[in-house]
């Protein structure tokens, strides 16, 4: 049986195998051989970063929070991506924001709890505190009539500042 190339809309044979998350190998789609070399020059774009960069671009607001950009499918994902690359090249590790980035001392851990609290790296304790109580609130049950979904939420949120109370409570 053949395999047909991953690529949305492409009907060719998919003979190469391109992986799916760039530190994990094992996972891949098959794509032809127009798109496989389409998805390489992606591929090595990303290669030339090192570990830091690679993270920063792919959380930074110039990458994701761009309007009229809709992340359909995987493809669309890195086709978007990549269009912000060229973009961005020159631009992106020049900001201030990835300046400030690079400076902060913060765990990868940190940093994904930050995100989950919606807030900057540079926040405050007293703020994370403040946005920690606002989204309890929100996602509270009680106000959401038991909705799975918002209880994970809150948990989550939850975990996320234990993780900062940890770390950034301390310095109070
Ligand atoms: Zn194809």
């Amino acid at each position: 049986m053949k395999t047909i190339c991953d690529w949305e809309n492409c009907n060719e044979i998919g003979n190469y195998k391109a992986p799916i998350e760039k530190d994990n190998s094992r996972k891949f789609r098959l794509l032809c051989l127009e798109h496989i070399k389409i998805f390489n020059k992606k591929w090595n774009y990303f290669s030339n970063m090192n570990d830091q960069e690679v993270e920063y671009f792919i959380k930074s607001d110039l990458t994701w929070h761009k309007p009229t950009k809709v992340f359909g499918s995987s493809e669309n994902f890195f086709r978007i991506l990549w269009d912000n690359a060229l973009e961005d090249k020159l631009n992106i590790f020049q900001s201030a924001n990835y300046k400030e980035y690079k400076k902060s001392k913060l765990s990868s851990k940190d940093r994904d709890a930050l995100e989950i609290l919606e807030l900057k790296y540079d926040v405050k304790w007293e703020e994370i505190h403040k946005k920690f109580k606002i989204l309890v609130k929100k996602y509270h049950p009680d106000k959401n009539f038991g909705s799975k979904q918002h209880e994970d939420k809150l948990k989550k949120i939850t975990l996320a500042y234990s993780q900062l109370k940890m770390t950034m409570g301390k310095e109070k």
